[in-house]
């Protein structure tokens, strides 16, 4: 493609990545909100990792009081203006409500949508900086955990800093989540906020690289780790280094920053994987123009980690799925451009430790598919060198805690959100990264008001 027809092309796919739902109208909030039976002792604020006062923000919009409203979501949540787009809330409070079984849940995500957007778009200050206690706190990493964590320990009166990687904070909200469910400016005004409350944002700089973690450990009172988890890994098959093979995660990450990328239009896609991720390459290729978008899976429907609601997203995006399929080997033409993938037929045999019928290659069954591109979605690496260079214990790179203190094996050193999730701990999502931020705070709130703990 020439330039020009490039541009053009680039501007035509970017209506594809346009938040994909509108916020609800007032009569349409206010209808919602006087539904709401604002129960006593409410199973939909249980369901809510962060304990959102449900039934009372709801309230206060059906009684216009949009500030008040906006300030209950986000006293719980400093991520409330995302999670309102982002939560799985079919299987968290909307999943609660009690109406689900007479009529129909209230619509809890879209209400919370509504009185963050008022915050958003009013530019109200709705929480103020503490006191300074002269004590300082590093956060590695500006994720939903780490900004969770700052907000909270800035408003106890902490001098707080996070050290971020990348050029901008925001984590997978700004990188990860595609844009037409968490447009950037979302995931940005949630950031400022938390500058405002005099947070120190210190990007482009990695820890382990720029700094290091022995710096850091001599420099602060306390240290929070919130690294999330890195890249997707290896599939470990021939072809791999092919042109035309992505990483799912910088895949999605080139569409939420600068040109969407127009090589894919009219192509045929493989996609590697069956989680949320693999769900979030395969709609992005889609809308990036590709012809036929196949999920590649070596399970079945019922095993695959994506929720239902995603599974159910990309089968109307026109994605199909073939289960119990696994890749053999990518195929390249002499340019060393993907032009194929060889795959094997699988078959589910006894159930492992983890309770999942293991997939068991049937022989012979190998057979080709003509693809121009393949996407890798089979989870995420850990950050282990940097885990190990603060010295913390760890289990297959997820870093160990007490959950009751998020201590580490560092009494120093508080670990939240993906960088703990895995092996039985905790769930990868946006919103519980937030409670585990906040809950981090708390503690190390705790730890440093008896002074015989601060080193
Ligand atoms: C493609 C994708 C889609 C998702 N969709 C959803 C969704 O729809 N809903 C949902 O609830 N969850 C979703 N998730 C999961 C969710 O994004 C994560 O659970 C959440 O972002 C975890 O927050 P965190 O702060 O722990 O980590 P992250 O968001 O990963 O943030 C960690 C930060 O640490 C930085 N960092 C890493 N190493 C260093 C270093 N050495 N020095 C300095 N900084 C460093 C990183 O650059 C990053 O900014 C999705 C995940 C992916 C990958
Ligand atoms: S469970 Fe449903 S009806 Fe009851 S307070 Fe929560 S949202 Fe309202």
């Amino acid at each position: 493609m020439v330039p020009m027809q490039e541009h053009a092309m680039t501007k035509l796919l970017q209506r594809n990545f346009v938040e994909l739902t509108s916020r609800m109208t007032k009569n349409e909030a206010m209808d919602e909100a006087n539904r709401c039976l604002y129960c006593y002792d409410a199973p939909c604020i249980k369901a809510c990792p962060t304990s959102i006062q449900i039934p009372n923000f709801i309230k206060k919009i059906a009684s216009g009081n949009m500030k008040g409203s906006a300030t209950t979501i986000l006293e719980a949540n400093p991520i409330g203006a995302s999670c309102a787009r982002v939560c799985p809330t079919e299987e968290l409070c909307e999943g609660a409500c009690v109406l689900n079984s007479s009529t129909k849940p209230i619509k809890i995500g879209e209400l919370q949508r509504y009185a963050t957007d008022w915050a958003m778009e009013t530019g109200a200050q709705l929480f103020k900086k503490g006191e300074s206690n002269g004590l300082k706190v590093a956060i590695i990493g500006a994720g939903p955990a780490g900004l969770s964590a700052a907000r909270e320990l800035s408003r106890f009166g902490y001098s707080v800093t996070i050290y971020e990687a990348e050029s901008k904070a925001g984590g997978l909200g700004s990188y990860g989540i595609v844009s037409f469910r968490l447009p950037n400016e979302v995931a940005d005004w949630e950031v400022e906020q938390i500058v405002k409350l005099g947070v120190n944002i210190q990007t482009n700089t990695t820890v382990g690289i720029d700094i290091s973690a022995e710096d850091i450990l001599a420099q602060y009172d306390s240290v929070i780790l919130a690294v999330g988890m890195g890249a997707v890994p290896h599939l470990g098959i021939k072809g791999e280094d092919l042109l035309g093979v992505h990483d799912a995660i910088e895949f999605v990450k080139q569409t939420k920053v600068g040109a969407l990328p127009t090589d894919l239009v009219g192509k045929r896609v493989a996609v590697i994987g069956a989680g949320n991720t693999a769900i979030d390459g395969a709609t992005c290729a889609v809308r990036l123009g590709a012809d036929n978008v196949k999920i590649l899976y070596r399970r079945t429907q019922k095993e695959m980690t994506a929720y239902k609601f995603e599974f159910e997203f990309a089968k109307q995006d026109g994605v199909e799925f073939q289960w119990l399929t696994a890749p053999k080997k990518i195929i390249g033409n002499d340019a060393g451009e993907v032009i194929g993938i060889e795959c094997v037929h699988m078959k589910l045999t006894e159930a492992g430790a983890d309770g999942r019928q293991r997939p068991e290659e049937i022989a012979g069954s190998n057979f080709i598919l003509t693809v121009d591109a393949v996407i890798k979605a089979i989870g995420q690496t850990r950050f282990v060198s940097l885990i190990e260079a603060f010295g913390l214990q760890h289990t297959n790179g997820v870093v160990d805690i007490d959950e009751m203190t998020m201590q580490t094996s560092n009494k120093k050193v508080f670990a939240c959100g993906d960088v703990v999730f895995g092996n039985g701990q905790g769930e990868a999502m946006v919103v519980t990264a937030v409670q585990q931020g906040k809950d981090a705070a708390y503690k190390i709130h705790e730890r440093l008001r008896k002074p015989s703990e601060i080193a």
